[in-house]
C-alpha cells in the first residue's frame, strides 16, 4: 500500500486531499502544526485505519519512510501569511528544504503546492507557466510569493543535483467547503458577510480580477500530476480560466444568498494584482485532458451550504 505525507494536512486544501487519498486506499500521514489549519477539518478521519495525524511544525526535519509527500504547509491567505511574514517565510523555504531533503533520503516523490502568486501583479495575460513573473520582493506580499518562488527554485535544485521526483503545481485561487470563514479570502468573506447580513467589502473598486476554482477539479489536477512520469516535474498552472471581476463575484454572492447586504468599498491593499487568468493547456496536455468542471454558480453553492450549517453551529 503507497504511504503518503501531506504537510499542512489539516488546512482546507490538505483536509480534503487527505480524504480522497483515503478513499483511493491509500494509508496518509497528515502533519500539521495547526497555524491555520483545525483538527474539526479531519476529526472525521482520526478513527480510519490507515489516518494517522502528526502535530510537526515544518521549519523542524521530520523523518519518515513514505513513498509520496504532498508539501502543502503554509498559510495561504494574505491575513494569515503577513501575520508573522517572516514564520511564512521560514515554512516555505526551510519546511520545504527539510521536505525535499526527506524525499531525497527515502526516494520519495514530491508535490509542491506553488500558487498563482509567483505571477505577482501579472503583466501577461492569461499567465502561462514559460511567464517569469512580475514581482515586488520586498512589499507586503513578498513574504509568501518570494518564498514560494524559492520552494520552486529548491524543487528544480534538488531535481538536477540529486534527481528527487518532483512536481510543481501552481495554483490559482481555490475555494469550497472548510475555508477558514476568519482567513479573510474574498470567497469566504464575501458569503459570510452575506449569511450574516453584513456588507460585502469590496477593496478598490473591485475592477481587479481573480479566476475561482473549486476544491473539486483542483485535487483532481493535483492527482493527476503526482501521478505523471517521473520526467514531468511541471510547473503546472491547475486553476479554472473562467475569470470575474471582483464586483461580479460579490453581486454573484448576494444573488445566490438572497442577502440584503449592500457592497461598502474598502481601500485596496498593497500590491494587489490586478488581474489573475491561468492558460491552462498544459495542465490539459500533460494530466489526461484535465480541466476544470464545475462552474463558479455550482461551487459558490455547495460553498453557501457548507457557510450557513457552519454559521447555524
Ligand atoms: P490553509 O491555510 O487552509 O492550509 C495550510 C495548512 O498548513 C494549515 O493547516 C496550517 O496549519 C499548515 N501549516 C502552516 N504552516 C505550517 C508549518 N510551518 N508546519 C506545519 N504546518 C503548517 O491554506 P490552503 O488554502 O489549504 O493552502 C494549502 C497550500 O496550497 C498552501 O501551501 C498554499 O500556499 C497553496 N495554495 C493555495 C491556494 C488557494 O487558493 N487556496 C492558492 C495557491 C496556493
Ligand atoms: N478582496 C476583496 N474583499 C475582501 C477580500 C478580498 O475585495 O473582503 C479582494 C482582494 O483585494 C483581491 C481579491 O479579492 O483583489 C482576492 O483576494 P484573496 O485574498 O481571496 O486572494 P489573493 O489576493 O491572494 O488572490
Amino acid at each position: 500500500m503507497r504511504r503518503i505525507l501531506v504537510t499542512g494536512g489539516a488546512g482546507f486544501i490538505g483536509s480534503h486531499l487527505c480524504e480522497r487519498l483515503l478513499e483511493y486506499g491509500f494509508e496518509v500521514t497528515c502533519l500539521d502544526n495547526f497555524f491555520t489549519g483545525a483538527k474539526k477539518n479531519i476529526i472525521h478521519l482520526l478513527d480510519h485505519p490507515y489516518f494517522e495525524l502528526v502535530r510537526h511544525d515544518i521549519i523542524m526535519p521530520y523523518f519518515m519512510e513514505v513513498d509520496e509527500i504532498y508539501n502543502l504547509a503554509c498559510p495561504a491567505s494574505p491575513e494569515h501569511y503577513q501575520f508573522n511574514a517572516i514564520k511564512t517565510i521560514k515554512t516555505s523555504v526551510m519546511g520545504t528544504i527539510h521536505m525535499l531533503g526527506l524525499a531525497k533520503r527515502v526516494h520519495a516523490k514530491i508535490l509542491q503546492a506553488s500558487t498563482s502568486e509567483i505571477y505577482g501583479d501579472p503583466q501577461v495575460h492569461p499567465q502561462t507557466e514559460e511567464y517569469w513573473g512580475h514581482v515586488n520582493p520586498i512589499g507586503i506580499r513578498s513574504c509568501y510569493d518570494e518564498g514560494k518562488r524559492c520552494a520552486e527554485t529548491l524543487c528544480m535544485d534538488y531535481l538536477r543535483q540529486n534527481k528527487v521526483r518532483v512536481k510543481i503545481i501552481r495554483i490559482f485561487n481555490t475555494y469550497g467547503p472548510r475555508m477558514n470563514p476568519d482567513d479573510g479570502r474574498v470567497v469566504s468573506n464575501f458569503i459570510v458577510q452575506a449569511l450574516r447580513g453584513k456588507e460585502l467589502t469590496v477593496y478598490g473598486d473591485g475592477s481587479q480580477t481573480r479566476s475561482f476554482q473549486y476544491i473539486d477539479d483542483l485535487l483532481e489536477g493535483m492527482m493527476r500530476m503526482m501521478g505523471t512520469k517521473d520526467d514531468v516535474a511541471g510547473p503546472v498552472n491547475i486553476g479554472n480560466p473562467r475569470e470575474f471581476t471582483i464586483k461580479e463575484l460579490a453581486e454573484l454572492v448576494l444573488e445566490m444568498t438572497g442577502s440584503k447586504s449592500k457592497i461598502t468599498y474598502k481601500p485596496l491593499p498593497q500590491d494587489d494584482p490586478i488581474q489573475r487568468q491561468p492558460d491552462i493547456s498544459l495542465a490539459n496536455r500533460l494530466l489526461d485532458d484535465w480541466k476544470p468542471m464545475i462552474t463558479l454558480e455550482e461551487g459558490l453553492q455547495k460553498t453557501i451550504e457548507y457557510f450557513k450549517e457552519t454559521i447555524k453551529k
